[in-house]
């Protein structure tokens, strides 16, 4: 029997991509076909599978080239659907807000295939929320009204009662309104809506750019031509819309606003992308390195192998004591990771450690860690390889005690030429026996670099910022140092070694994160504005 297919028509919500309901994540990651609307935030593709197909179908009106009628789209779902697959139709905000969902679900009835709707927040919600706006204040607004600036092609004549609306006492929410505003305030005031009525628009709500207008009903379409505002817009009229500034949270955030270059791994470029947006800054997203497993070298297997012999106690009592590791120790989240997946792959797990403590270099690395179901014995108060070994031979003796170190190839030539001593050579001093095996290392990412160097030198970007030596050192590869010291772009960097670096390489370092990880990075850009 041929596999059934499944159409969920989900909500992708406002635009931020964490906006997404709960339903909408869960159903993203079965997909194996994402039809998705130009309007969708694209990162929540990252949801579904690696080997989910994605089609974009931008609609003919806003895309001429290359762009789909809906009766397309309607088809392009029963099709995929009928070939056995779980489809995903992933909609700006609600399907059913002004969404052409009742045409989309139509279509599958008629081909007699299930489906499922999962809400979203709508864009005239979340844009009223992410200024301030209060839809619904029971002061002055006991209704709300959504309405659509223009309506669907062809129709000879309104729906909207444009007298009814402009004696409405309430909130009126306007979607699709911004070709259309001078027309839509002219009506309203033509059928005696005062001119000096409230009237905003929110544009690219909830995203880094979102950017608001607030003015009168009589004056709103020329302030928005004067400030350039382009959609996608809500547009809200009535006493709701002149809001009290003291609700206006988004644009408060120390970061609104902030371009902010990042620079690590891909990977680590989305945790860290994610943590901006949060704060209300725009990421940059300018990955300048890849990390590559070494779990396949000869070194890692047999520290592997020598670790998990010590814990299944397959070795005399003798040989037990000379095979254990005392210590395990992780310097980098990255490395608890890819150590996680080869022991998968090994068909082992976390009970190789057997009785060996594990020390981990700082909180990330410990959230990491935790993940795995496993609770660092040991983090120094400070996050440096350096704090790790000084902390660690006061916490415990080291004398005599076997450690195995796992971390990246580059961190061995990090500390080269430094005053201060390395990780190994501070664990050996205290009388260690150190197994230093490189788990991972970081591979140079090569990307098109022009309209980079082009945002900097015109002074687009905010900050850059570096997570490691590594990203340092590629990143300087494909742009000019000049072009940065010569910009108004701030530089900041997750740590000393990091800093040392860019001094190293003649960059002048603006701050340098007193907490050595992405928030404490962010903590310091931050302090910069208060
Ligand atoms: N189904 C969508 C609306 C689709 S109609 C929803 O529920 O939100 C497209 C209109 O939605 C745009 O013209 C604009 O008015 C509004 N819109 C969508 N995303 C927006 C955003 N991030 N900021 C402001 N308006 C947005």
């Amino acid at each position: 029997m041929v596999k059934k297919g499944f159409v969920y028509l989900v909500g992708a919500g406002p635009g931020r991509a964490d906006l997404i309901t709960v339903r909408g994540a869960e159903v993203l990651r079965t997909a194996d076909c994402v039809i998705c609307d130009k309007l969708a935030n694209p990162a929540l593709l990252n949801l579904a599978p690696k080997d989910a197909e994605i089609i974009s179908v931008p609609k003919r009106i806003d895309t001429p080239v290359g762009g789909f009628k809906q009766q397309e789209i309607n088809q392009l779902l029963v099709k995929k659907a009928s070939e056995g697959k779980i489809v995903v139709r992933l909609k700006g905000g609600d399907p059913c807000i002004f969404g052409r969902c009742a045409e989309e679900a139509a279509a599958l009835a008629d081909a007699g295939i299930d489906f499922e709707i999962v809400p979203g927040v709508t864009a005239g919600i979340a844009a009223a929320d992410y200024t301030g706006i209060i839809l619904t204040d029971r002061q002055y607004s006991s209704q709300v009204v959504f309405v659509t600036g223009q309506e669907a092609e062809g129709k000879q004549q309104s729906n909207i009662d444009w007298k009814w609306l402009a004696k409405f006492q309430g909130t009126i929410v306007f979607y699709m309104g911004m070709s259309n505003l001078a027309f839509i305030a002219e009506r309203l005031m033509e059928n005696n809506m005062a001119a000096d009525t409230p009237a905003a628009v929110i544009a690219d709500a909830t995203l880094p750019g979102q950017r608001v207008v607030k003015s009168s009903l009589g004056r709103v379409s020329e302030k928005c031509k004067q400030d350039k505002i382009e959609p996608p817009a809500i547009v809200i009229i009535g006493a709701a819309a002149d809001s009290d500034t003291r609700l206006d949270w988004f644009t408060r955030k120390p970061l609104f606003g902030k371009n902010v270059v990042i620079t690590r791994d891909a990977s680590g470029n989305a945790s860290f992308a994610a943590k901006i947006i949060c704060r209300g800054g725009n990421p940059i997203d300018f990955p300048t390195i890849r990390i590559k497993p070494l779990t396949e070298s000869n070194e890692f297997l047999r520290a592997v192998a020598r670790l998990g012999r010590a814990a299944e106690g397959r070795l005399d009592q003798t040989r037990l004591r000379r095979a254990e590791f005392d210590w395990v120790i992780f310097t980098s989240s990255n490395g608890v990771s890819i150590f996680f997946e080869a022991l998968q792959s090994l068909g082992k797990d976390a009970r190789i450690f057997g009785s060996a403590k594990i020390a981990v270099i700082g909180s990330e690395t410990a959230t990491t860690l935790s993940k795995f179901g496993i609770k660092a014995d040991f983090m120094p108060s400070v996050f440096t390889g350096e704090q790790l070994g000084k902390q660690l031979m006061c916490f415990t003796n080291l004398q005599g005690k076997k450690i195995l170190l796992l971390r990246s190839q580059l961190a061995r030539q990090t500390y080269g030429g430094r005053a201060s001593m390395g990780l190994v050579e501070l664990l050996e001093q205290a009388g260690a026996d150190v197994l230093n095996v490189a788990i991972y290392t970081a591979v140079e990412q090569k990307s098109e670099s022009g309209w980079l160097i082009e945002r900097i030198g015109k002074g687009e970007i905010d900050w850059l910022t570096f997570a490691s030596p590594s990203s340092v050192k590629m990143f300087f590869e494909q742009v000019p140092t000049q072009v940065v010291n010569s910009a108004n772009a701030k530089v900041a960097s997750i740590g000393p070694t990091t800093s040392e670096q860019l001094k190293n390489l003649g960059i002048r370092v603006d701050v340098t994160a007193i907490e050595h990880t992405i928030d404490g990075l962010l903590d310091a850009i931050e302090k910069t504005y208060l």
